[in-house]
């Protein structure tokens, strides 16, 4: 007999990871914040396509970005189309606004997102090629109300899902002031040429803001001592800082002022922030997400000026720090009846009962697979339900089920026809009794 060549099964690609349903329970609870959220505080859902012309990320994020130059998963499809799959949503959510003439809706519009966004990074803890944001945007308002909503947002939600993050906050400028305040670190930071990393060097050519943000020790210990941008804002930028932080002080949220931070993407105007875990477990400085303002990324898409701020969270470090903090309890699906068949008759009954118990908003659990009385009612006890539903051979002959009480084991015969209605009324009495006992022990 001819030996069977074995074929090595195909692996996920580096840096890509499958979420599988115990992870899924903590992107769910995240999205079900997140839905909530944009609700209370008035954003609508937007959703864009993961494939981009490869020139809005471009001319959005910034030729010179590491995004862009490195990170981007780009090719020419089969038309010869340059597509990038996209590294983020904001530059995609203000084509769309202007693509559908949104600018045309009352101003501003609130929209948020939740999705994939790919970047080839090296992958590390928290790190992946594929990764989740969730966003807001607020669109087409420039004040100040709109930066300290739009943080507040944020932090409120981390707040909800058990985190509490540190905010950095900082201002860089527009571009009435922020040419001179890059000529002044451009020559702070040549007298200190030498001893930059290789990056830098380049970065101090076209773009000088982002030496302040290299993690390499030497270039760190130098950008301590350069000239700070919210010392160079102009009176409009000033204006605008101070009504931030303002806000936010009357809202008493803490922040740091973080010169340092300056996000890596050009189209950052004014305001930019982020929001820190601070636990020590995770390196004491852990990126959850940030944003700021981008007040002429509409312009550099072709559109009319419109004033953007918004925010995007990593969803993968959420749930990392939910499930490493214990910081969250992820809410309890507790079933109330559990259906036991006993034999392959009963179990086609079952199948019809459960349809119109889960129809009439029962939660219900069973396990069809099994046989046997004993282990369907060993589960029913694990699974901790008021009710099991025995369907033996008398059942069926009846057009009946048994309803045992697992509480004291008391059981009743009920029509078929009346089950859910029966179980339901059942429930009702039992939550209405509970009720009552609580009320009476909270008068005493
Ligand atoms: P950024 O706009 O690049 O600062 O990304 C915002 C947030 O998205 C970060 O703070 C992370 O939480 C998350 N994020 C960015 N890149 C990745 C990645 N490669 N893997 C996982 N999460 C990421």
């Amino acid at each position: 007999m001819k030996k069977k060549k074995s074929i090595a099964a195909p692996r996920l690609l580096r840096g890509m990871k499958d979420i599988l349903p115990d992870e899924q329970q903590w992107f769910e609870a995240i999205r079900e914040h997140v839905r909530a959220f944009a609700r209370d505080f008035n954003f609508e859902r937007i959703d864009t396509p993961v494939l981009e012309p490869m020139a809005l990320f471009v001319r959005a994020v910034g030729d010179d970005t590491d995004i862009v130059q490195k990170e981007m998963y780009s090719f020419v499809d089969q038309g010869g189309d340059h597509i990038s799959v996209r590294p983020e949503a904001s530059a995609s959510v203000i084509r769309a606004y202007i693509e559908h003439g949104m600018v045309n809706l009352p101003q501003p519009v609130k929209l948020y997102y939740f999705g994939p966004m790919f970047r080839h990074e090296r992958p590390q803890m928290g790190r992946f090629r594929q990764f989740y944001q969730l966003g807001y945007e607020t669109v087409g308002d420039a004040g100040a109300v709109s930066d300290a909503e739009i943080i507040l947002l944020g932090e409120r939600l981390c707040r909800s899902l058990g985190i509490m993050p540190r905010i950095q906050l900082n201002s860089i400028g527009d571009e009435n002031c922020r040419p001179a305040y890059e000529t002044m670190l451009k020559s702070y930071f040549r007298t200190h040429k030498a001893k930059l990393c290789e990056t830098c060097k380049h970065r101090l050519l076209k773009n000088p803001l982002r030496v302040l943000d290299c993690k390499e020790t030497d270039c760190v210990a130098i950008a301590q001592g350069a000239p700070q941008a919210v010392d160079n804002l102009c009176d409009p930028c000033k204006k605008h800082f101070t009504q931030v932080l303002e806000f936010l002080d009357d809202l008493g949220l803490a922040y740091d002022l973080n010169p340092k931070l300056v996000r890596g993407l050009d189209y950052y105007t004014r305001t930019v922030f982020e929001y820190w875990s601070t636990d020590e477990r995770f390196g004491g400085q852990l990126a959850l997400g940030g944003g700021g303002r981008y007040d002429k990324l509409a312009e550099q898409l072709g559109g009319r000026h419109t004033p953007v701020v918004g925010f995007a969270l990593g969803v993968e470090r959420l749930v990392l720090l939910m499930r490493e903090l214990q910081s969250y309890t992820l809410p309890a699906y507790e079933p109330d009846v559990f259906i036991a068949p006993l034999g392959d008759q009963a179990r086609k009954k079952a199948l019809h009962v459960f349809d119109a118990l889960r129809a009439a908003g029962i939660k219900v659990r069973h396990a069809f697979t099994k046989d046997g009385l004993s282990a369907q009612l060993g589960l029913a006890n694990r699974y901790n339900v008021k009710y099991t539903l025995i369907i033996g051979q008398q059942e069926l002959l009846d057009e009946t089920v048994m309803v045992r009480d697992m509480v004291n084991g008391s059981q009743e015969v009920v029509g078929f026809h009346k089950i859910a209605d029966d179980i339901r009324k059942r429930l009702q009495k039992a939550k209405n009794a509970s009720a009552s006992a609580e009320e009476h022990h909270s008068e005493k």
